[in-house]
């Protein structure tokens, strides 16, 4: 959003008396702060309204907010849900905990959030995460949804399109593989365990959390050993 758009909105709010919808809170909350069309949803422009606002009037800093942002963008983001798999895949019982309990065996790792549902990944079954809806999304586990993930295209498509949209993604599947779609909600959300690849056995639990990708865990992707990994 430019400078100009910002104040713009400011200056909007002002005029209007400046009054917080009760709902700003629950949308983004939920994740809902995106756009469905082209232009951003009444909750996205609330926010940055809000944003700009709080800035203006001194409240807020805006690098602090830019760091936050960044956390969850790139720290935070997906290592938690790589560290997850990689326990999974070197802890069988802790494995059957998170398939049955996501949250709870989250915890044991110390992360919180939204309810969560772990779908595990085999030779014969993929699992893939839209949100039909909107973009609501494991940010516990995975950080900040990227671009894709909100766009109109994936969210129709996934469902209507598994597999072409798989293929897209580089992802091509056998045709004795069945692809389950797992349309989450602000109530409910999902992270897919992936394969753990082959010949990864030699590999400690902070190697293997290091292959793991979010395009993995969110399904448009395998887990894959780099060329010079392969011999570890
Ligand atoms: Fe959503």
């Amino acid at each position: 959003m430019t400078t100009t758009r910002r104040e713009l909105l400011s200056a909007g709010l002002v005029a209007a008396g400046a009054a917080v919808s009760p709902s700003l809170a629950s949308a983004q909350e939920h994740d809902h702060d995106h756009d469905h069309q082209d232009m951003p949803s009444d909750p996205a422009l609330r926010a940055k309204a809000l944003e700009s606002l709080m800035v203006a009037k001194g409240l807020v800093d805006r690098a602090a907010l830019d760091a936050l942002v960044d956390t969850y963008e790139h720290k935070v983001g997906p290592r938690n849900g790589a560290r997850v798999v990689a326990r999974a895949w070197v802890d069988a019982e802790y494995k059957k905990r998170l398939l049955k309990n996501a949250n709870a065996a989250l915890a044991e790792l110390g992360y919180r959030g939204p309810t969560l549902t772990v779908v595990e990944n085999t030779a014969k079954i993929h699992n893939l995460v839209v949100c039909t809806l909107c973009s609501c999304y494991p940010w516990a586990v995975l950080g900040l949804p990227p671009v894709w993930y909100k766009s109109a295209a994936y969210r129709s498509r996934s469902v209507i399109d598994p597999r072409g949209v798989l293929r897209e993604f580089g992802v091509t599947l056998a045709d004795d593989v069945e692809v389950r779609v797992w349309d989450g909600t602000a109530d409910l959300r999902y992270l897919v365990l992936p394969e753990r690849p082959a010949g990864t056995q030699g590999l400690g639990e902070a190697e293997l959390a290091a292959l793991v990708t979010r395009d993995a865990m969110v399904g448009v992707a395998k887990v894959s050993v780099p060329r010079e990994g392969a011999h570890a």
